[in-house]
């Protein structure tokens, strides 16, 4: 507000006025002490009222900018969590515990948040698992920005789809409910076209979310602030124009006072976008105080102590864990509780202090300091995991805030074929089919216009798997005659040495391709043989096996034909196909293992090699931002022997037998006297899990499925 010139008795009385407010908590003694030190001179406030009669010209000023620039006044020299704790409202709908920011409740996110009004940092890394209050930081600061600090904002996520979420989850509710914010972000209006759910304009700047893949947005404005969000699953390149965290940068390079937050979960070694950003600033990592030693280390997931049991219960693995889940610290070798480490003094730990010359501090954070993510969970949620490549790497990356390491580069077809094994002569001199650890045998089948590829895996304990039998049938899938050459391969009773038999207990056969009628009419046929046509599905987080469903079969003119049906499997290819690419990175026979067979009746050539490590996971640029895809090898053209393996596998998931009992089974069963094993059967219907009702009634005897 414009201060016209004093008026002495009004001064005079605003003045007095003041003192009397304080005296009246104070009492009698702090009028003495405002007399003898006079307060400075302090500017004198009139009633709008007043101004009017008396200056009737700085009222209108004043009554014309008044309006604009009520938010301009000098900034509290607050630091960012100063301000969260002062001002900022948890929303019921986003927090689990709504009401006033506490930092105190995430003391790890105090120093992140406070470098952002350092002068002399102008980038802050944060590499961090979720659950551990990574939005909340950047809401902070972008509240912080609005109130204190404001100027124009680049808030960049993965994809524009993941920016137009947040903004309404996250941030428009944060708005509403700070007082601060809401008088200066004004509410979402039709007409409104400074407020949108992309682009708010607050006094004096304004805020822009975006995704990593809109080149466009990414070169239109200059930006005094970006703050990245997710950065690992950012596009690669925003369209033809390269980099995206490099064309925001660009954006800043007016700005003296510029300042960049970055933050994700981090993904997979070597392709992560955030480690890089980590190793160019200081490093740090949350360290706690042993109890013992009093040294300071990280708490991280290889220093956590257990037990735990397995039971199984529906036919599922239930781990529990037994007695407390100790801390040991790296330094002593002491073993301190959660409850006990919780309370120790933690602090931040750079491993790179120089860095804060070039102005980026970068952190390291993993769930085990997070207030809301129990030490129970995390270690239950890797129990649960570890069996499953796709579903432990998520564990890894967003609870132990690790990036995922392959174990090593996948060997070389040449390697492979050297580690081919001799499975044994029967008594007869012939090879022998079964080796011991085999307890079930499933088939994958691979469609092609002028041939079937098929491969039989024998599976045992704990993920082992055993390469049994591949080979081609020659002659198109609309041809009778090729599948009764299938049959041949379901119907064959395959061997141990003892002589004692094992059949195949499923098969999946590829539908995908030209001849998708005649594959489902087949599979339908064999259902007693448990031979069921499959869909394979690539891309990511879709489930590797689930519940089938009923295909209506169509004549050539494209009719429903009468009472044909099949059952048909999706299969999440990409999850198959992490988990064969893991298991055969095992190196010792065991769990996991990878056996393959040296006879030449079994097939396993180099050409099989060829395609079964025939592609590899790359990150791709997609309209959706960052993804994983498995993509060809150069030189690796056909890949069916990687399909057939990922169906076969999926099989087993699909029957999902107790391998236990069947293992028990075959013991008692070698001091009998039939020579055929049983084949277990797949799940009852009882136990598929999502049946819709109207398929479960029309079920009849032989579509069990
Ligand atoms: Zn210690």
């Amino acid at each position: 507000m414009i201060m016209p010139q004093k008026k002495p008795t009004t001064a005079k009385k605003t003045v007095k006025s003041k003192t009397k407010k304080t005296s009246t908590t104070k009492k009698a003694t702090t009028k003495k002490t405002t007399v003898k030190k006079p307060t400075p001179k302090k500017p004198k406030v009139l009633s709008m009222a007043k101004m009017a009669e008396l200056y009737p010209e700085a009222y209108k000023l004043n009554k014309a900018i008044g309006k604009a620039v009520k938010h301009f006044k000098a900034a509290e020299t607050l630091t960012v969590s100063q301000w969260a704790d002062k001002k900022r409202r948890l929303s019921p709908e986003t927090s689990a515990e709504p009401g006033l920011w506490r930092t105190s409740r995430t003391p790890y996110l105090k120093e992140p948040m406070d470098c952002f009004t350092d002068p002399k940092v102008h980038k802050i890394v944060m590499v961090a698992a979720s659950q551990v209050g990574k939005s909340e930081f950047e809401l902070n600061a972008i509240g912080y920005i609005i109130d204190q600090d404001p100027g124009t904002i680049l808030y960049i996520h993965p994809s524009l789809d993941e920016a137009r979420k947040f903004s309404r989850q996250r941030l428009n509710p944060m708005i509403r409910d700070c007082k601060a914010l809401k008088s200066k972000v004004s509410e979402i209006k039709a007409k409104d076209s400074a407020n949108t759910i992309l682009q708010k304009s607050f006094p004096g700047g304004s805020i822009t979310l975006i995704g990593s893949n809109t080149p466009r947005a990414l070169a239109s404005m200059p930006a005094r602030y970006i703050i990245g969000d997710e950065h690992d699953r950012w596009a690669k390149s925003a369209g033809a124009e390269g980099d995206p965290w490099e064309l925001a940068e660009r954006r800043q390079t007016t700005f003296y006072n510029r300042k960049a937050i970055d933050i994700s979960t981090p993904t997979i070694r070597g392709a992560s976008s955030i480690e890089i950003s980590f190793y160019q600033g200081t490093q740090e990592r949350w360290c706690h105080e042993c109890p013992e030693c009093g040294e300071y280390s990280e708490i991280d997931f290889d220093h956590i102590k257990f037990e735990h049991t397995i039971e199984k219960i529906g036919g599922r693995k239930v781990y529990t864990i037994n007695g407390p889940i100790n801390w040991m610290c790296p330094k002593c070798g002491c073993l301190t509780a959660e409850e006990k480490m919780r309370q120790q003094p933690a602090k931040w730990i750079a491993a790179n202090p120089n860095a804060y010359e070039s102005g980026v501090r970068s952190f390291w954070l993993n769930a085990f300091s997070s207030p809301w993510t129990p030490w129970t969970k995390i270690c239950l949620s890797f129990l649960e995991a570890k069996d499953d490549a796709l579903r432990l790497k998520v564990v890894w990356n967003t609870l132990l805030g690790k990036l995922w390491e392959e174990r090593g580069e996948l060997a070389d077809e040449d390697t492979m074929l050297a580690r081919r094994e001799d499975y044994g002569k029967n008594e007869d001199g012939t090879p022998t089919e079964l080796p011991d650890g085999v307890l079930v045998l499933t088939m994958g089948v691979d469609t092609q216009d002028n041939r079937l590829e098929y491969e039989v895996v024998g599976h045992g304990k704990y993920g082992e798997t055993w390469g049994i039998k591949r080979g081609f049938i020659m002659g198109r899938p609309d041809a009778e005659g090729t599948w009764q050459r299938l049959d041949d391969i379901v119907d064959h009773v395959y061997h141990f040495k003892n002589g004692r038999g094992l059949k195949i207990s499923i098969t999946m056969i590829d539908s995908g391709g030209h001849f998708t009628q005649e594959v489902y009419e087949q599979a339908r046929r064999r259902q007693i043989k448990r031979c069921f046509a499959i869909k394979g599905k690539g891309g990511e987080g879709i489930p590797y096996t689930s519940p089938p469903s009923k295909i209506q079969l169509k004549d050539k003119y494209g009719n429903n034909r009468k009472n044909a049906f099949c059952w048909l499997y999706t299969l999440g290819v990409d999850s198959g196909k992490q988990i064969i690419m893991s298991n055969l990175k095992v190196e010792e026979a065991g769990a996991k293992y990878c056996h393959f067979p040296t006879s030449e009746e079994a097939g396993y050539n180099q050409d099989f090699f060829n395609g079964l490590l025939s592609e590899h996971l790359i990150l791709t640029n997609t309209k959706r931002g960052n993804q994983w895809a498995w993509e060809k090898l150069p030189g690796h053209q056909r890949n069916e022997p990687l399909d057939c393996r990922n169906y076969a596998i999926a099989g087993l998931r699909i029957i999902n037998p107790d391998m236990d009992a069947l293992e028990a089974r075959l013991l008692s069963l070698n001091n009998q006297k039939s020579s055929t094993t049983p084949a277990p059967k797949p799940q009852t219907a009882a136990q598929q899990p999502t049946r819709r009702r109207g398929a479960q009634r029309r079920r009849t005897q032989h579509d069990d499925w």
